[in-house]
């Protein structure tokens, strides 16, 4: 059988790592072309060594040395940098998967794309900031766009077969993170370090944080409204503490389908590893006598307002996920160096999207590679300033 060539940028990640655990399993199915990663060298290192990818990419010059002596001893060529990270892009590979985290992992996954590559998606923000040129791109290739992130994975799943016309409406679950529970002036205090424990899936640090704050669900249901191409009346979010039901799909007939699964991500990566068919993983299976009962409930949007901004950037459209984006990554920034508190990272998006959308309507600019990342530099210069402001 033809392995199944598979890049994948962002392998030190924690979905790159449980990428390669899947593919670790199943050594003879699949070939690695790319591996890239960015400041974790050791485990880069320890990657290459065991898969033997064609490239393998890190993020900064320091760290040339230490991956070619590491590497001497065998075929893998050793690239540094952006420059070098999407030249590796362009390899041919049949899937390649976009797990870098933030609007850094666009360009990689627009360049598969644009080679012939399928593309298994947990990159959200890709979509966010730059859905429409994704799918444009997708389109003109023919190549699939799998997403991996639970919820669009579960709905990709549920939606196998049927006609997107007989959607009615999706909803998203979300856990409700570290601080579902918690009264506000608690969450005001809240430190980098508290914000990044998640009660249900083990995740990395800023996607940790993003669900905790549910800037994660805000990009989710931008994500939700790109991919499958909804309005944003037909997304809902619910609360759903036990992380099992991942999404709901309701069709017009009132029939309504939900993916259900144990909150482990190597469930959606192994379904995209192996779209269009399923092979067994052997992961942990859901025993529901045990579970007992599924609980849901509305999510609070006045303790979440970052709900209420992704609906506010749906109705803005064009490019202003981008905005939203880039000063969401900003803001992350500042309150993991401590900079501001948890609260006040929503109100500086909020601004940040009233400056450059509301007032000066960039968002209007055509929806290509130049000005979306023309306009997220400029949200993060703005959203940047605002921090300062805040501080002094
Ligand atoms: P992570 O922080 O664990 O890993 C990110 C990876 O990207 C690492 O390999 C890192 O070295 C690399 N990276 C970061 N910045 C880079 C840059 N500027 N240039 C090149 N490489 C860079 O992140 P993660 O939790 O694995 O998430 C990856 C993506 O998947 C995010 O978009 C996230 O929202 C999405 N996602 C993650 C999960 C999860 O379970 N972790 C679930 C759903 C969606
Ligand atoms: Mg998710």
């Amino acid at each position: 059988m033809k392995k199944k060539r598979i890049s994948i940028f962002g392998a030190t990640g924690s979905v790159g790592q449980n990428t390669l655990d899947l593919i670790g399993r199943d050594r003879q199915s699949y070939e690695i072309v790319v591996l890239s990663g960015g400041s974790n060298i050791d485990l880069l290192i320890k990657a290459a060594l065991e898969f033997e990818p064609q490239v393998v990419v890190a993020a900064t010059n320091d760290q040339l040395d230490e991956l070619k002596n590491a590497l001497s001893k065998t075929q893998v060529e050793v690239g540094i940098g952006r420059a070098a990270l999407l030249e590796s892009a362009s390899r041919k590979c049949d899937l390649a998967f976009s797990a870098i985290v933030g609007a850094a992992g666009l360009e990689p996954g627009l360049i598969a794309l644009e080679n012939g590559a399928d593309l298994a998606l947990a990159n959200k923000e890709s979509m966010v900031a730059a859905g429409s040129l994704v799918k444009q791109k997708a389109i003109e290739s023919k190549c699939n766009l799998i997403p991996v992130d639970s919820e669009h994975s579960a709905i990709f799943q549920a939606l196998q077969g049927e006609n997107v016309n007989a959607i009615e409406r999706v909803i998203l679950t979300a856990s409700g993170g570290a601080f579902r529970d918690w009264p506000l002036d608690k969450i005001a205090q809240a430190t980098p370090e508290q914000a990044s424990t998640h009660p249900n899936w083990n995740m990395g640090q800023r996607i940790t944080i993003d669900s905790a704050s549910m800037f994660n669900k805000a990009l989710e249901i931008i994500e939700a409204k790109e991919l499958f191409s909804l309005s944003s009346e037909q997304i809902e979010v619910l609360v759903h503490p036990q992380s099992y039901v991942h999404a709901i799909v309701g069709f017009c007939d009132g029939g309504m389908m939900a993916h259900l699964g144990p909150p482990d991500m190597r469930h959606a990566i192994g379904y995209a590893l192996n779209y269009p068919n399923r092979k067994t993983l052997q992961l942990e299976n859901l025993d529901f006598a045990k579970i007992g009962s599924l609980t849901f409930m509305a999510p609070d949007k006045e303790r979440f307002p970052a709900i209420g901004l992704a609906y506010e950037v749906m109705s803005l459209g064009g490019i202003s996920g981008a905005v939203f984006n880039a000063a969401k990554e900003t803001t992350l920034d500042g309150f993991l160096s401590k900079q501001i508190g948890f609260l006040e990272m929503c109100p500086i998006v909020e601004k940040t999207i009233v400056k450059l959308c509301h007032v000066e309507n960039c968002h209007k600019l055509e929806a290509n590679l130049i000005n979306i990342l023309d306009i997220d530099k400029m949200a993060r210069n703005i959203a940047a300033e605002l921090i300062r402001m805040q501080r002094s």
